[in-house]
């Protein structure tokens, strides 16, 4: 993707390529549907860095016209160790797109009253923009309690309840989207365009995090929304009726070439770890089976590689945004 081609929108610190138009999307479609030739591959990696280059140089501007630097706060609990990968990465992002970045790592037998007493304090300090807390908490914490307790102008993961519901209702504008779905959704935009009048879109997976602010911010674009989950009946059918298929469950490679319509777009977003032919050695794999997907989609995301640097990306967005409502930039 072209560097020149990524600019930032306003509406729910969304970053996006300008749309294609319709006629040639509708072609895209149809030409890749009848070629069947190798799917293109969504490169999540080679976007991430351009949005992140978008930010940064967003970040300077803001910094020099008014002294304001975007201020990102992870709190993390314990010592899983997958979350203290996540947690580096984004704070390795946070400083190369310039902002401030603090960590806050509390003992895994910490009461709730510690960490809604951080967050209390961070909620009150107006040198942060965002606030993180990095999921899974241990087993004693209620993590709504928690989530919940950030106040919904820092919530840059979205999932205050005030956040979920502006975007349900369409509110775009003042609600932060949550990384993954916001992620997600620029790199369909970026394969058939910002309006998806006219096609189907599949999500399976129902969660709060990725399948349901997913379906939102499709419905909000005008595809035709099903979402599916471990009731649905059916599923390969249904899955075969999508032009865009988004995979949210975390179940390794279930989604097989069969499921996929000619030409679809396919968005991986599982992440699931799987040893390598019985060796102790393990690699990992998404929900789409991605051998297979390339065979039959028009374009699909790696993992990892896709779905992923996105997501990061995303967060720092939504804290460059909540940082340029402070200075009242819109
Ligand atoms: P979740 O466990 O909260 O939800 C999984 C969903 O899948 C549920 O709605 C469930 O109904 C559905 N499901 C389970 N089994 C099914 C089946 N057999 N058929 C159809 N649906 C089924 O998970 P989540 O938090 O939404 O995450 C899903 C996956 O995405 C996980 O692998 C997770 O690690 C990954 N993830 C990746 C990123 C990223 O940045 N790449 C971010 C968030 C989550």
């Amino acid at each position: 993707m072209r560097k020149d081609a990524v600019y930032v929108r306003g509406i729910g610190g969304l970053l996006s390529a300008p749309p294609k138009d319709r006629l040639h999307r509708w072609s895209l479609i149809f030409l890749r549907s009848k070629s069947m030739t190798n799917a293109k591959r969504i490169d999540g990696k080679a976007m991430a860095a351009a949005c992140s280059e978008s930010i940064s140089a967003r970040t300077a501007q803001l910094v020099e016209r008014t002294g304001v630097k975007p201020g990102l706060t992870v709190v993390i609990v314990g010592e899983d160790p997958a979350s203290q990968v996540y947690v580096r990465n984004k704070k390795r992002t946070a400083e190369a797109c310039g902002f401030n970045s603090v960590q806050h790592s509390l003992p895994e037998d910490s009461t709730e009253e510690d960490v809604l007493s951080l967050i209390d304090e961070l909620n009150n300090d107006p040198s942060v923009h965002g606030i993180l807390v990095q999921l899974p908490l241990p087993g004693h914490l209620d993590e709504e309690l928690i989530t919940q307790s950030i106040r919904p102008e820092k919530d840059v993961d979205g999932f205050h309840f005030q956040n979920i519901g502006m975007l349900t209702a369409g509110h775009l504008d003042g609600a932060f989207v949550p990384c993954t779905p916001a992620g997600c959704m620029l790199m369909i935009e970026e394969q058939v365009g910002k309006d998806l009048s006219g096609l189907n879109a599949v999500i399976i997976g129902r969660s709060n995090i990725v399948g349901k602010p997913m379906a939102s911010l499709l419905l909000k674009a005008n595809a035709t929304v099903t979402i599916c989950h471990s009731r649905t009946k059916d599923l390969p059918e249904v899955a075969c009726s999508a032009d865009i298929l988004v995979a949210a469950v975390g179940r390794a490679e279930m989604v097989k070439g069969e499921w996929i319509k000619p030409g679809a777009v396919v968005i991986d977003v599982g992440i699931n770890r799987i040893e390598v032919d019985g060796e102790k050695k393990n690699k990992l794999v998404g929900d789409v089976n991605y051998g297979e997907a390339v065979e039959i989609a028009g374009a699909v995301t790696p993992v990892p590689g896709g779905v992923g640097p996105m997501t990061i990306v995303m967060l720092m967005a939504n804290t460059l945004q909540s940082a340029e409502r402070v200075a009242c930039i819109s």
